[in-house]
């Protein structure tokens, strides 16, 4: 199975869930929706960065720990819906930008324009963890029909009411891909990784930001190096972390 998918799926979702946080916000202030919808994007920017940190990060990209077959297929499924890539196309690129981080063939580019149009760097890939996640058939399925899905889910969830898209599900997409824009553009500027975890609490990653410490030792599930650290991923993995159910 190749691992490629087509990228502008990354920048469409980063745009349009910009796009639903400025309607969002516009809509509250013009009295269009009732204050309570806003509750929503808190709980779904967690569950979302949860979702691409654990899951698209830890788990499938890494293989930091071990879970139960629900989880394996929640987080699977889950990956359709954050416009990131498949777990087999992010694991790909993932692996790629640690063994060949801020060199020119790594697949990132820390550059301001990346805020705006997600852009990645045309190199081989480094297909370690590829034949594994193939061999899955849930994420085999959601890397072929993941955009048919996607496209599914939001006609589905638009005819049952645009507050609903807006509010419980847009709006966390875009501070999901905003922040995880400005993960990737700030934490290597100057070419090379940097550990800022102040960040977490500004910009809530779910342990993200410990990222030099994160490159320095690859496949752990804990990103914290100092007591403050926050890192809600880890304690995250610390619910749904098991033996594998063979
Ligand atoms: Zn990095
Ligand atoms: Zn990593």
């Amino acid at each position: 199975m190749n691992y490629r998918q087509p990228l502008w799926m990354i920048s469409i979702g980063h745009l349009l869930g910009l796009a639903c946080m400025a309607l969002g916000i516009t809509a509250l202030a013009l009295g269009w929706a009732a204050w309570q919808w806003i509750l929503l994007w808190p709980v779904f920017h967690v569950l979302d960065s949860l979702m691409l940190s654990v899951g698209l990060h830890r788990y499938f990209s890494h293989a930091a720990f071990k879970t139960s077959r629900f989880w394996h297929r929640f987080m699977t499924w889950y990956s359709v819906l954050l416009l990131n890539g498949s777990p087999l196309g992010w694991a790909t690129a993932h692996i790629t930008h640690h063994v060949h981080s801020d060199t020119d063939r790594d697949p990132h580019l820390a550059v301001p324009s990346y805020l705006i149009w997600k852009r990645y760097r045309n190199v081989p890939m480094i297909k370690k963890r590829l034949r594994k996640l193939a061999s899955d058939p849930d994420i085999a399925f959601v890397h072929r029909y993941g955009q048919l899905l996607w496209v599914a889910f939001a006609i589905i969830t638009l005819a049952i009411s645009w507050k609903l898209f807006v509010f419980g599900y847009g709006m966390a997409l875009g501070s999901v891909h905003l922040i995880g824009g400005l993960h990737q553009v700030i934490s290597h500027k100057n070419n090379a990784p940097r550990d800022l975890p102040w960040l977490e609490f500004l910009l809530p990653a779910m342990g993200e930001w410990m990222h030099k410490n994160h490159h320095d030792h690859g496949g752990r599930k804990d990103m914290r190096f100092a007591w403050w650290h926050l890192d809600l991923g880890y304690l995250f993995i610390r619910l749904i972390e098991k033996k594998p159910v063979k």
